[in-house]
Order: structure tokens, then C-alpha cells, then sequence
């Protein structure tokens, strides 16, 4: 790991008190029974739809004591239950939900704190269809959203009012890698009595530590490198119980409950996500250090490099910076940039981040096709940008990839 050998940039930082030394030990066993059913040392999937009761006496003393037991699917399952208490404890939260996808976990939790009349402040770099949630949804029932630059808290501090509720940002953000200063983000929304949340899918508890700043509820699309193997959707809230309760009640009526065999899937993706994370930490910052010295690249977004505009945030609040780099190719037109990006070997074409698999795609493309230009310019989304999640692959096996891949051009 380049953490110990320190000549060039480190993929990550020294460890420090915010951010434990026990991920792995919590990503293996966090959550589990210790003695599991059948004596078998790996979880069993429960593929129950409902749960049944010895007797109605049975059925009362659940209703009435309310105790701790599955009773019908969409309110949960074992495999969830699990889940939960794992990712709970890698986030450093009280408690956390489980969803179907990342979507429904965001939809979930504003659609259970949000009322008519009140408002959300957005940093504009935020996550394309969160935000069109709140402008096209939320706004149906009388939910009124501000959008403001990504890293102007004064401008995020003067779109509050008497009703504001929630300030949202993703950190870092896709596909600039923007990171947020959470005392900043943390300090305004405490001045003015309103709760936080950060979409971390990008920065995952093993780089962010967004609770331990002191933000109310971290949202993980667990799609990307919670789960770390493009093999199945999945999403997570994390925070205090206190505040989830009424979003757990929601999200049973809702119905976007994910699969005890999704879940299995997840729990088993979980056990190697601190090995995954120091991979992609090293390919990240390898991949961004190639491309920032080669004459065919323009600009590189990597936070971990200096010369990222959130670098010196990035180095306070983030232990390594993931393996989502974007650049842009020099003086090359949006064929060109397909070019590049049809020539690499190694990573697949495909939208999504953060598994195994290295992933490329040219984001006016796959995600702005459709947008006028001046919208896109509005976005940051230029022709001759491109977006590589860097997987666990060999990094000179990546390196040299990109490199022929350059030289097609
Ligand atoms: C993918 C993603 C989402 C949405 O998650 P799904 O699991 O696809 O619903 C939300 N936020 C970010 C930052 C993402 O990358």
C-alpha cells in the first residue's frame, strides 16, 4: 500500500482518530449472528414473504410488546435486518435503512421529512436525478428547492429561511470530484436549526466519515462500492434512530424494500470492501497522476492531486480519494473523445462506478446526449470529457491501457 512508501503523493492518508482502524475487522463480522442457522458459518437466505406465529396469542404479545421479529416481507427480513446493523456500524451511525436502490433511498427520506411549504437547499453538483426529484416531484406537493454553487456556503447560508429543512450535497461529487467542507456544511445547518445529508456514495465510510462531522443522515447509493461488484442495486440512510423511525415507517408503505437474495449478495460484496477501497485509493491516484503528465490530456479532476480545486478539503476531510477520475483530452472534439474511449482494452463502456470492474464513458454521452449545449456548459459536462472508474485491476495493466489508448488520437 503506498500509504508507508511516501516519494510521490499518498493514495491515502495517515489514519487519524476520525477515521478507524477496524474497517475490515467491521466489514467481516459488524451485524452477524455469531452461531447462525443450521451451524453454518455463512448467512442463510430467507426467502420468506411472510413470517408466521405459533398462535394468536402469539400475534398479540408481538402487537403489544412490540417484540423484535419479522411479520410480513415489505417490513423487513433477516438478511436486511443484518445488512443494516453491518453498514450501521462501518458508517459509525445508530441505525440505518436498507433500500431497494440508492433512488429510494433518497426519495424516502425527503418524501418522510418534507411537507408542503417547506424547502431544500441543493448544491448544484448533486446527484442529476436527486435534484429532479425535488424540481419536478417535490414541487407537486408544495416542496420548494434552492440550488446554489457547489462550495459557496454563503450563498447555501442565504438561501436559508424560516422554512428550510434540509441542506443536501453529495461529497465528493460526479463527475468533478468536488469535496465539501462538512464543518462548514455542518456549521451553517446547526446555526439555523436544519438538518444535513450527504449523499457519501462517492466518498464511502472507509474514505468520509460524514457522521463523526456531525451530519444527520449519510446516503449511500450501496450500488457502487458498498456492494463493489456491478452485480446488484442496493441503497442505504444512515443517522440516528430517533430520526429514521418515521422514515422506516414510510418506506414500509412505500414498498422499496431490496431482496434477501440482493441482500446476500451485498453482505458478501461487504467482506472485502476495505481491501476493494485501498485498490481503488491506489489505482485512483495512480490513473490521475498518469494522465495529469500526458500531452495528449487537458485537465484531470482527481481530489488527491494538487492540483484539484478542493485538493486541500480533500486532504481534511477524506482518508484516500476513490477511484473515480474524469478528464478532459486536449483539443480533441467529442469523436476524438470516442475514440479514446472505444480504444481502451481494460475498462468496459458503461455508466455506474465503484465495483471490480474498471468502467469509462464519455459523460456527454451517456448522461447528456440529450441536453441542449448551453445546459451542459451550465453542468461542466464538456465534449472532450471522460469519466473512468478505476477497479481493482493491476495499475500498470490500466496505465498502459490508457496510454494506447491515448495514442490512437
Ligand atoms: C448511482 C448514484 C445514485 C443512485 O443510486 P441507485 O442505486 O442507482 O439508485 C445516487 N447518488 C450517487 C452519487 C450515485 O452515484
Amino acid at each position: 500500500m503506498s500509504r508507508s512508501n511516501s516519494d510521490r503523493p499518498v493514495a491515502e492518508a495517515d489514519c487519524r482518530e476520525d477515521f478507524p482502524e477496524h474497517i475490515s475487522t467491521l466489514a467481516v463480522h459488524a451485524g452477524e449472528a455469531r452461531q447462525k442457522v443450521g451451524d453454518a458459518l455463512t448467512d442463510a437466505i430467507f426467502c420468506a414473504s411472510t413470517y408466521s406465529f405459533e398462535s394468536t396469542a402469539a400475534v398479540l404479545e408481538y402487537i403489544e410488546k412490540k417484540l423484535p421479529r419479522e411479520e410480513y416481507g415489505r417490513y423487513g427480513n433477516p438478511n436486511e435486518k443484518t445488512a443494516e446493523k453491518k453498514l450501521a456500524a462501518l458508517e459509525g451511525g445508530e441505525d440505518a435503512i436498507l433500500y431497494s436502490t440508492g433512488m429510494s433511498a433518497i426519495t424516502g427520506l425527503l418524501l418522510a421529512k418534507l411537507s408542503a411549504g417547506d424547502e431544500v437547499v441543493f448544491f448544484d453538483e448533486c446527484y442529476h436525478r436527486s435534484r429532479e426529484f425535488c424540481t419536478k416531484h417535490m414541487s407537486r406537493f408544495g416542496v420548494v428547492t434552492r440550488q446554489v454553487k457547489t462550495g459557496d456556503y454563503e450563498a447555501m447560508e442565504a438561501a436559508i429561511n424560516a422554512n428550510t429543512k434540509l441542506l443536501v450535497s453529495e461529497s465528493p461529487t460526479n463527475p468533478h470530484l468536488s469535496v465539501v467542507d462538512l464543518e462548514k456544511f455542518v456549521g451553517i445547518a446547526k446555526k439555523h436549526n436544519v438538518e444535513t445529508l450527504i449523499d457519501a456514495t462517492l466518498g464511502t465510510p472507509y474514505n468520509l466519515r460524514p457522521i463523526a462531522a456531525g451530519v444527520d443522515y449519510v446516503l449511500h447509493s450501496a450500488t457502487k462500492y458498498l456492494a463493489g461488484h456491478n452485480d446488484l442495486l442496493a441503497g442505504v440512510l444512515v443517522g440516528r434512530t430517533a430520526q429514521l423511525e418515521p422514515v422506516r415507517k414510510l418506506r414500509g408503505i412505500l414498498g422499496a424494500i431490496n431482496s434477501p437474495h440482493n441482500i446476500y449478495l451485498l453482505l458478501r460484496g461487504l467482506k472485502t470492501f476495505e481491501l476493494r477501497m485501498q485498490r481503488h485509493n491506489e489505482n485512483g491516484l495512480a490513473v490521475a497522476e498518469f494522465l495529469e503528465a500526458h500531452p495528449k490530456v487537458e485537465r484531470v479532476y482527481y481530489p488527491g492531486l494538487p492540483s484539484h480545486p478542493y485538493y486541500d478539503v480533500a486532504r481534511r476531510t477524506m482518508r484516500g480519494f476513490g477511484g473515480l477520475v474524469t478528464f478532459t483530452v486536449r483539443d480533441a472534439d467529442w469523436k476524438q473523445t470516442a475514440k479514446v474511449v472505444d480504444s481502451v482494452k481494460i475498462p468496459r463502456i458503461a455508466p455506474s462506478l465503484g465495483g471490480v470492474e474498471s468502467l469509462i464513458e464519455q459523460p456527454l454521452v451517456m448522461s447528456y446526449f440529450d441536453y441542449p449545449p448551453e445546459t451542459r456548459k451550465q453542468f461542466g459536462i464538456y465534449d472532450n470529457m471522460i469519466r473512468m472508474s478505476c477497479g481493482i485491476e493491476n495499475t500498470q495493466d490500466l496505465i498502459d491501457d490508457l496510454k494506447q489508448a491515448l495514442d490512437q488520437i
